[in-house]
């Protein structure tokens, strides 16, 4: 329940325009967040600060992922919460954004009857509007998809505080037509932002003071397909350009399609000085008639194949994935080959679910069949063999130097050290890493953004512990 005791102040600028602020719950992805970071800062010239506080905002957004189940849940639960503030405040605005806005459009409205706005992913731009829209008590819904040649990118610009790591969109959408994925309903077709855009942004956020930059996309690596004119370079040659950013310490890039994965893109870890060693390549099924009925266009022996190529490559890579557990007519020895590819790849790190339908996909034609016993009984063992390769993978770091991008003081700090205090930052293969600064040090601004050279000590499940070199 949110406490709302008074509606806050809408206080005049001095130029009698009201000042306003703006809360944004974020749910999902990281393409979310990227998205939630561009709504601020389209609402930014029209006076809307944010705020941590719902109970101060004129204007509250659920910025919504439909990739799970749960999530959506959530959002409904979240809004059911958020409806009392609505009787103390007659200036609050109450919107959904992101891919359930999309998805269930003018039909959120009717479902939800204190809600006002409603906007998909296409429509950020348009915010401004939209709440003025809402503000003269129309209950807006704008969920269509813009045109692929009309659609325009919001540049991101550097904000007060201008992260150590950063994220840049480089596309939106995906054409790739997975079975059990929403995506392409809800983001639409795949549109790439043009590499000049992608390198001034990253131009611009280095100079602001990030060091680390992530490209993102759902599908990154078929970057430029969709792009016309002179200058079409391949998501390998867009990485080339990026490296080439003064000042960048860091890149890295999310999510890629093992399809795409091809020799011009392996070819460029170890050879490009900023590109991390890590990979998020999503498998989804170690069995060859599941990922076909997903649509997925690979073989499990192709896939192996890849990983191959990238460890002849990159010899530290560090790998991750996402699998779907139960997925309609899964049997046991069709889960029991993911369980083999798992043991035999040994990620650094996964995510596994359980398989739900989601609305108007392919796979939700399908009878929902392995039951959820079993789904949960298959997820368990992912998880618990999982766990034990990633304990050794991390006990590796043991006894190991590793570079550390510094971002800031570790949850530690605040554990009552008193003479040395934790610091954290993360290695090129995305591992966090704890480490101790005397006390005066810790203060100092020098450390944050800069890259650390650590001596591995100890290490926990999800993190490592060391001193410095
Ligand atoms: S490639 Fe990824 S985003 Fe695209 S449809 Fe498949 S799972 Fe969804």
């Amino acid at each position: 329940m949110v406490a709302t005791p008074t509606p806050p102040e809408v206080a005049l600028l001095p130029n009698g325009s009201p000042r306003r602020y703006v809360y944004v719950q974020t749910f999902g992805c990281q393409m979310n967040v990227n998205d939630t970071d561009r709504i601020f800062q389209v609402l930014e010239p029209f006076n809307y600060r944010p705020t941590d506080d719902p109970a101060q905002a004129s204007l509250i957004l659920l910025n919504t992922c439909s990739v799970r189940d749960k999530a959506e849940q959530k959002m409904l639960s979240q809004l059911g919460r958020l409806a009392p503030l609505k009787d103390y405040n007659d200036d609050l605005i109450l919107g959904v954004a992101g891919c359930v806005a999309q998805q269930e459009g003018e039909r959120l409205l009717k479902k939800v009857p204190h809600l006002d706005l409603v906007f998909g992913p296409d429509h950020i731009a348009d915010l401004p509007g939209l709440v003025e829209r809402a503000r003269a008590k129309e209950r807006v819904s704008e969920t269509r998809f813009t045109k692929r040649k009309e659609f325009a990118f919001i540049e991101a610009a550097p904000r007060e505080e201008t992260r150590i790591s950063e994220f840049v969109t480089i596309m939106k959408g995906c054409d790739k037509v997975c079975s059990f994925c929403i995506v392409p309903f809800t983001r639409g077709r795949e549109v790439s932002k043009p590499a000049d855009a992608v390198v001034r942004e990253v131009e611009r956020l280095v100079a602001a003071g990030a060091r680390e930059v992530t490209l993102l996309g759902q599908n990154v690596n078929s970057y430029g397909k969709d792009l016309q004119g002179d200058r079409i370079p391949t998501f390998a040659q867009l990485l080339r350009e990026v490296d080439a950013v003064a000042g960048l310490e860091r890149l890295r890039f999310t999510t890629s399609h093992p399809m795409d994965c091809i020799d011009e893109l392996v070819g460029c870890f170890g050879e490009l000085r900023t590109l991390c060693e890590f990979f998020h390549l999503p498998v989804q099924s170690g069995n060859d008639r599941i990922l076909r009925e997903m649509r997925r266009f690979y073989t499990a022996a192709e896939y192996r194949e890849k990983v191959a190529a990238l460890r002849r490559q990159s010899p530290q890579i560090a790998l991750s994935t996402d699998i779907i557990v139960g997925y309609p007519g899964e049997t046991d020895a069709e889960f029991e080959d993911t369980l083999t590819l798992l043991a035999d790849v040994r990620y650094d790190s996964i995510f596994a679910f359980k398989y739900s339908p989601r609305p108007g996909t392919r796979a939700a034609e399908l009878p929902d069949s392995v039951p959820e016993a079993v789904k949960r009984e298959r997820l368990a063992r992912v998880l618990a063999l999982q766990d034990a390769v990633t304990r050794t993978r991390m006990e590796a770091y043991v006894g190991q130097t590793v570079e550390v991008l510094v971002e800031g003081p570790s949850r530690m700090a605040s554990k009552g050290q008193t003479t040395r205090w934790q610091l954290m930052g993360r290695t090129r293969t995305n591992v966090i890493v704890n480490f101790p600064v005397p006390l005066g040090e810790f203060w100092s601004d020098r450390w944050i953004g800069s890259l650390a050279t650590v001596n591995v000590e100890q290490a926990k499940s999800n993190s490592l512990y060391g001193t410095l070199a």
